[in-house]
């Protein structure tokens, strides 16, 4: 699997977050179905962009892009997401790409122009097929563009001539200069995974022109089909609009992880499928959380209850309550992920695993082993389909502690306040003033706050 990275001139943001929690999915559960994988996630560390940025931090282009290869890198484990098996660097492919120009000039599906080399977009019979576009509405979309180099001005650059002294420069065949975007992919892409492989991945903005010129470029050159299977992933909205930062709601990755936990956030990612785009609003984050907060919770019925249990070792086989609903989950599971990875589905199906288990967790009545079977069932289950999709990496009581610390947070609660209010309920309870004590349970439910009266004491917990 390749999947195209980031151009490395600023920090991640919820939009790549997005993508790379998906294809960290896609990896996780080819991994679980048994599959030998080998994943490559490029960083582009040459480019205008770069150049640009570092002549406003006033450092050197490389060692901006150092420094955010640090930061993405850092984001992604804060994401939960496992490294690629390789994560290339276009600086360490310069000889692989332009052997790979040399090769299209060579077929005559490039011209070199006065130290730059284009691809003749028109020699390429397939050319717009994978985008669905076409030759002649493409050329009438063009901007036009002051470039006397090019044949035609659907051409783009393979090769482009260093412009100012300083910049980043290599030689070539065709004078001093470095690669245009799209041929790093062609060129990173054969060399760790082969002229043909499985899946190439990437955000939907990439499908054209970048994924539609990697076609272009590869078969050409190498022959045999390229990518068999593109996945691309959809945007995300900011409450319903597109994120810029002219509308002031850009989020990078490090602001949302300040508010929303982790695998909250890729709970909510999940509830959407990954070719659809998804809207991040607050109430969706708010949402998610608390699904999250469900499932950890349900760990921790599940715990209590296994730990009630004193009739010693318990066989692993023997009879198991609800029995046939616990034997469809993880069929259901693999159906859904299966039909290209329809997580939403999935999730559905881990929800369902966590009813039941509360259900047999909170059954009144003594637990006797069929049931303690199915409880501990349903965890291995609910920890399974984690493992797929990427969830339950942390233990639940950590997660459940830093979620209700956000949670307390965006809800704006005095934890103080809501101490003081429980004690005066205790209280009243001691001095049978039920009213009272009803009153300042309602008081508190309507904070968001619930009290659980436990035969040892009385503690609170979000709603
Ligand atoms: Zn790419």
């Amino acid at each position: 699997m390749y999947v195209c990275g980031l151009t490395v001139y600023d920090l991640p943001h919820i939009g790549h977050a997005r993508t790379f929690v998906v294809f960290d999915v896609v990896n996780r559960y080819l991994a679980q179905r048994g599959f030998e994988t080998s994943f490559v996630r490029n960083h582009t560390d040459v480019d205008d962009k770069i150049i640009r940025r570092a002549k406003e931090t006033g450092e050197r282009p490389e060692d901006l892009a150092q420094r955010m290869i640090d930061g993405l890198t850092f984001d992604m484990n804060s994401l939960g997401i496992k490294r690629a098996d390789v994560e290339p660097r276009v600086t360490e492919h310069i000889e692989e790409i332009i052997a790979l120009v040399q090769v299209l000039v060579d077929k005559g599906y490039a011209y070199a122009a006065d130290g730059d080399v284009y691809y003749r977009v028109r020699k390429f019979a397939n050319y717009g097929k994978l985008s669905g576009r076409n030759l002649d509405e493409l050329e009438s979309g063009v901007r036009v563009e002051i470039n006397d180099k090019k044949e035609d001005p659907l051409d783009f650059a393979l090769w482009k001539a260093t412009k100012e002294a300083g910049e980043p420069s290599w030689s070539s065949p065709w004078g001093p200069g470095r690669p245009g975007w799209h041929i790093e992919c062609s060129a990173m892409s054969v060399r760790h995974l082969g002229p043909s492989f499985d899946i190439h991945g990437g955000g939907r903005d990439l499908i054209f022109p970048h994924h539609e010129n990697e076609v272009a470029q590869s078969i050409p050159a190498h022959g045999g089909e390229f990518a068999r299977y593109w996945m691309h992933v959809g945007m995300v909205e900011i409450e319903g609009e597109k994120m810029s930062h002219s509308l002031d709601n850009f989020w990078t990755v490090r602001d949302i992880l300040k508010q929303v936990h982790a695998e909250a956030l890729r709970y909510f990612f999940l509830t959407t499928h990954y070719r659809n785009n998804i809207n991040f609003s607050r109430d969706a984050i708010a949402d998610a959380t608390r699904r999250m907060m469900y499932m950890l919770r349900t760990f921790e019925s599940l715990e209590q209850c296994d730990a009630k249990w004193s009739g010693g070792d318990i066989a692993e086989v023997g009879p198991v309550d609800n029995q046939a609903e616990i034997e469809a989950l993880m069929p259901s599971y693999f159906e859904a992920m299966d039909d290209d990875f329809a997580t939403p589905r999935a999730l559905a199906t881990l929800a369902d695993a966590a009813r039941l288990a509360n259900k047999l967790a909170e059954k009144k009545g003594k637990l006797k082993e069929p049931r303690l079977r199915a409880i501990r069932r349903l965890r291995t289950i609910m920890f399974e389909i984690g493992s797929g999709v990427g969830l339950f990496q942390t233990p639940y009581e950590d997660a459940l502690a830093t979620i209700t610390a956000q949670e307390i947070e965006r809800l704006g609660l005095d934890t103080k306040e809501i101490a003081r209010l429980v004690d005066s309920r205790t209280t009243a309870r001691i001095e049978k003033d039920w009213a009272e004590a009803d009153r300042i349970r309602e008081l508190l439910v309507d904070m968001g706050v619930q009290v659980l009266d436990r035969p040892e004491d009385t503690v609170w917990r979000l709603i």
